[in-house]
């Protein structure tokens, strides 16, 4: 007997017909004499329809309200998961997070699950029940529901694994696992066997939206080896595990973009110590992301360009913020809100001197301008124009042998 928690996303429970589908693999698994705990996301596309009806009321409409709304999606879903279950002669039963609980801590919207309370589910799997858990939710020590971040399904299931120490952690999805780039827009992508976390962690981090990457973080942390296969298909899927077990051929295991970046350049700022900071403290403590800075020479010694990147959806608010910035004087400030990154990630990489070059020229002969660049030890992301993603994405699958 294992203890196995299986997660189901959107498309998986997208509609009735899919949910039955779905609980027919979870009656399979129970039936082996597994313990099963079902964790499930909104139907896909709910979210979002969530998100646009607290929009037509107010771009900032009020955050709680916004996180007891947008966690209603999965508890539809594990309603009918646990019903479907039942229907089809499996014991099973539906848990609000705030039945179990699951505690939660941190901003509405963007919260992390602290801790689970195990006992009556435990209790409940030990009488041979299936128990369905909503994704992506908590509660808050005051008892307000919190959601952890878009995707969040995945965190609330790699939570769930370490905390209930379950054997597997099961991620059923609508591709049959990791790609070396999304399959859905590069179609000579190649599924991966295995990756390691620290890979995974980039590529979700850069954009693979297969996984989120706040639970490949936590199951990197506690070692919770993942599998990511498919609802529809029985071919075997991806396991995300230790770098030991890997066995490297390629230099570079994947390709990731993401188009939802912007660019920003503050031309003429005084040359001078505490000139980084005085711009980039008040974005801090706005919550703006940083993601890559370039700082040019001063020619003068007088002024420099500081060009740095951040997501689409805090531009305007950083603009706010520079402009009433009164610590800093800029000669110019030039933006571009339709750039994307993409990133080449690879473990390889760390003992593999030129793959920089070869990027880089590969670009150039697509003549594709590169317009910031960053680099760790086992990824290199550029900025390009948005309307190059798919070019440049496809050129460096095929350079670097993955097509
Ligand atoms: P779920 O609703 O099951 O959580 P998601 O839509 O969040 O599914 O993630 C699955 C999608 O991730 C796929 O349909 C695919 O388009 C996209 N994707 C992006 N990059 C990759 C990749 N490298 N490998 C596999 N899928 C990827
Ligand atoms: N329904 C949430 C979202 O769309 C969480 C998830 O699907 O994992 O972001
Ligand atoms: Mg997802």
């Amino acid at each position: 007997m294992k203890k196995k928690v299986l997660k189901f996303g959107g498309t998986s429970v997208g509609s009735i017909e899919r949910i039955m589908h779905a609980a027919e693999i979870v009656k399979k698994e129970h039936s082996l004499g597994n313990q099963i705990i079902v964790v499930v996301s909104a139907m896909s596309g709910k979210t979002n329809e969530l998100i646009s009806l607290s929009d037509s009321i107010s771009k900032k409409f009020n955050k709680r309200e916004l996180d007891v709304l947008l966690s209603s999606g999965e508890q539809v879903t594990s309603s009918l998961m646990a019903g479907a279950l039942t229907s089809a002669g499996v014991k099973s039963k539906s848990w609000m997070s705030w039945q179990i609980p699951i505690f939660t801590s941190g901003e509405h919207a963007n919260a992390r699950i602290e801790n689970i309370n195990v006992k009556n589910i435990n209790a409940y799997l030990s009488e041979g029940g299936v128990a369905v858990i909503p994704g992506f939710q908590g509660v808050s020590k005051s008892g307000d529901i919190n959601t952890i971040g878009r995707g969040g399904s995945d965190a609330t299931a790699v939570a769930i694994a370490k905390i209930f120490n379950t054997d597997s952690c099961e991620i059923y999805t609508d591709v049959d696992g990791v790609y070396s780039t999304d399959p859905n827009k590069i179609p000579v992508a190649k599924k991966i066997d295995k990756i390691s976390y620290e890979e995974m962690l980039e590529l979700s981090s850069l954009g693979a939206k297969v996984m989120q990457s706040s639970a490949v973080q936590t199951a990197m942390i506690h070692d919770i080896p993942i599998q990511v296969r498919s609802t529809f298909t029985a071919r075997q899927g991806t396991e995300i595990s230790n770098q030991g077990n890997i066995d490297y051929t390629k230099i570079v295991t994947g390709v990731a973009y993401s188009k939802d970046d912007a660019k920003i350049t503050l031309i003429g700022v005084l040359d001078k110590p505490g000139i980084a900071a005085d711009i980039f403290e008040p974005l801090g403590k706005n919550q703006i992301n940083i993601d890559m800075v370039i700082q040019t020479i001063s020619p003068d010694g007088k002024t420099t360009d500081i060009t740095f990147t951040i997501k689409r959806n805090d531009f305007k608010k950083t603009l706010d913020t520079l402009n009433s910035n009164k610590k800093i004087k800029f000669k110019n400030l030039n933006h571009n809100d339709k750039v994307s990154k993409i990133s080449v990630v690879g473990a390889g990489m760390v003992t593999t001197p030129g793959v920089t070059f070869k990027m880089f020229r590969a670009l150039a002969d697509e003549n594709i301008n590169i317009l910031a660049i960053s680099t760790s030890e086992i990824k290199i992301s550029v900025i390009i124009n948005e309307n190059d993603t798919l070019k440049a994405v496809k050129k460096l699958h095929t350079i670097f042998d993955l097509d």
